[in-house]
């Protein structure tokens, strides 16, 4: 295989005018304003990862670090892949709610973080529903950047309890999510806007869990892999490390991924169905999966583009068959929030319709913590 220094060096590459910009640019997104992604070398350290600590690290050279820069770390190490029986047959649980803020988000945190650090980024800005905020929050705070969050005034109390608890700059924005993120974005002029959802180096960080869970079904690709999809930053994660190993020659192929949307809030759902070059517009209703209640998710184009390369698709379930997977699965001792369930839900609905003996590997997200929304799951 070949290394690193056999490759051009990692850049950023807009997606609206396919300009390049040096990797250690402090931007977060192109001058035109288009979107930007990490183009990285396809190179992984297959031979090494026998030796090397079960953490997100391990994978270093497939992430947009100089290789001195010492890790932002909060001791996020791999996450279990649990397999357990559901509707006569296996599947596995990803338990990516174990990371150390209690969500999925310390994958993209942990390495944006470390990257700002190194190119010197010292306060930035993050508007959040919840789980990326106190992520980003509680990474910003171990590499000392000093952080400001904005949440929306009906974020749960618990997730904002979190970021508050990590010495976040808090605001609260009463009305839509759309106006949390344009009064960051107002602040983000005089700072860097830490975004999980714009900065390219959040979905990097991501991507880790396509390495985690390819390595735990012992080096294999699975055949279908179920993600709750709102902004995206999981669903792209999985997309971006897949296809990293598909293009580093390691994987034939990818999973195919299915992307589950809340019915009170499925944009994307919609533009795959209806597959229209624009975003239909949404009227958002109340949703107990407050994380991905988003209405205008900016990366949707990629999204969609990535879930059918994957020959996979976008759906949505509804809040009330959600509310039925968090009763059985908690049931069985698999507690998550309603945002995780989702994915849940739509496992149990294809379940039901599928052929109980298949021998396709399934494998679901479980990416937010219970802890997280205990007061709203008890209502
Ligand atoms: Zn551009």
């Amino acid at each position: 295989m070949r290394s690193i220094t056999d490759y051009p060096p990692p850049t950023l590459r807009c997606q609206s005018c396919n300009a390049q910009h040096a990797i250690d640019s402090p931007i977060w997104r192109c001058p035109c304003g288009g979107l930007l992604d990490v183009e990285m070398p396809p190179v992984f350290p297959l031979d090494q990862l026998t030796e090397r600590p079960a953490s997100l690290w391990r994978y270093r050279e497939t992430l947009p670090l100089r290789p001195t820069t010492q890790a932002v770390s909060l001791g996020e190490s791999m996450t279990p892949l649990l397999p357990v029986s559901a509707g006569g047959r296996q599947v596995f649980l990803k338990i990516d709610h174990l990371l150390p803020t209690g969500s999925f988000k310390d994958r993209g945190a942990a390495v944006m973080l470390t990257k700002l650090r190194e190119v010197g980024v010292t306060s930035a800005v993050e508007d959040s529903s919840g789980n990326a905020g106190a992520a980003i929050a509680a990474y910003a705070a171990a590499a000392g950047v000093s952080m400001s969050i904005y949440v929306p005034a009906s974020a749960p109390p618990a997730k904002v309890a979190q970021i508050r608890m990590y010495g976040a700059r808090l605001v609260s924005v009463p009305g839509s999510r759309e106006l949390t993120t344009a009064a960051a974005l107002a602040e983000a002029q005089q700072s860097y806007y830490a975004s999980h959802v714009w900065n390219p180096f959040f979905l990097e960080g991501t991507k880790t869990a396509a390495f985690e869970i390819w390595e735990q079904l012992g080096r294999k690709v699975p055949a279908l892999v179920v993600t709750p999809v709102g902004h995206g930053t999981m669903l792209l994660g999985l997309f971006n490390g897949f296809r990293h190993l598909l293009r580093a020659g390691i994987t034939a192929r990818l999973p195919q991924i299915i992307g589950v949307q809340t019915a009170n809030c499925a944009p994307l759902a919609a533009a795959w169905s209806s597959k229209q070059q624009t975003l239909p517009e949404i009227v958002a209703g109340d949703t107990i999966a407050d994380g991905i209640a988003i209405a205008r998710p900016p990366r949707w184009q990629q999204i969609v583009a990535a879930v059918a390369e994957s020959s996979g698709q976008i759906t949505s379930v509804t809040d009330e068959a959600i509310r039925r997977a968090l009763g059985s699965w908690s049931a069985r001792g698999i507690a998550v929030e309603p945002t995780a369930a989702s994915a849940l839900a739509f496992l149990d609905q294809w379940l039901a319709t599928k052929n109980a003996s298949s021998a396709e590997t399934v494998v679901v997200l479980l990416t937010g913590s219970a802890l997280k929304t205990s007061a709203k799951i008890s209502n």
